[in-house]
């Protein structure tokens, strides 16, 4: 599967997720992808939503439970854990509502660094208050793709003639970097709570 590829190709860590799978065939899964990739020295992210939610970790109103997310990275060896607290994937708007105790409860419940993924529908703020509550690591992907597009979509609007790919996709890099720095300053406090 994608994961022995990506073994085989190099990579240090992957990201699975099993979650939209019953909770014992996750677990099951996940353990067999942590036991192959440990075997290779290959760091583990899994992901833990609901038991039985049709979505997995990622449809709005799921939420992880702490006593299964501390069963769950004790049997499947994972080297970090992505939970439900609010957020899902691929939001355009930054409004989720984060779930702050549960994000206390699951940081006394479970010994490894735990991520928020559906980070582009957090506004900074919260994103801030994530971190100082227990949040390690912060995925950030549909926010940087809007930034990007953008700034291309902006230059090729003025530029109706344009062909050389580097003329816009120039700006579009720049702009994906401006956001990842200003990012960068809100998750480490720099611009406060
Ligand atoms: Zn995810």
């Amino acid at each position: 599967n994608l994961v022995h590829e990506a073994v085989r190709l190099g990579f240090s860590s992957v990201m699975f997720d099993a979650s939209t799978l019953p909770y014992k065939e996750n677990l099951r899964a996940t353990r067999e992808v942590a036991e192959y990739c440990h075997a290779r020295d290959v760091w583990v992210e899994a992901e833990l939503g609901e038991v039985g939610g049709k979505d997995g970790a990622h449809a709005p109103g799921v939420r992880t439970d702490p006593a299964q997310a501390r069963d769950f990275v004790a049997a499947t060896g994972v080297d970090a854990l992505a939970v439900a607290v609010g957020s899902s994937h691929a939001m355009t708007t930054r409004d989720a509502v984060l779930d702050f105790p549960l994000i206390a409860a699951l940081r006394d419940a479970v010994g490894v660094p735990l991520v928020l993924h559906g980070s582009s529908g957090v506004a900074d703020a919260e994103l801030a208050r994530a971190v100082a509550t227990g949040m390690t690591k912060v995925n950030v992907s549909t926010h940087l793709n809007k930034q990007f597009t953008a700034a291309a979509r902006t230059y090729l609007e003025a530029h109706p003639s344009a062909v050389d790919p580097r003329k816009y996709l120039g700006p579009a890099r720049d702009a994906v970097a401006e956001a990842v720095t200003r990012l960068l300053g809100v998750l480490h406090g720099v611009h406060a709570l």
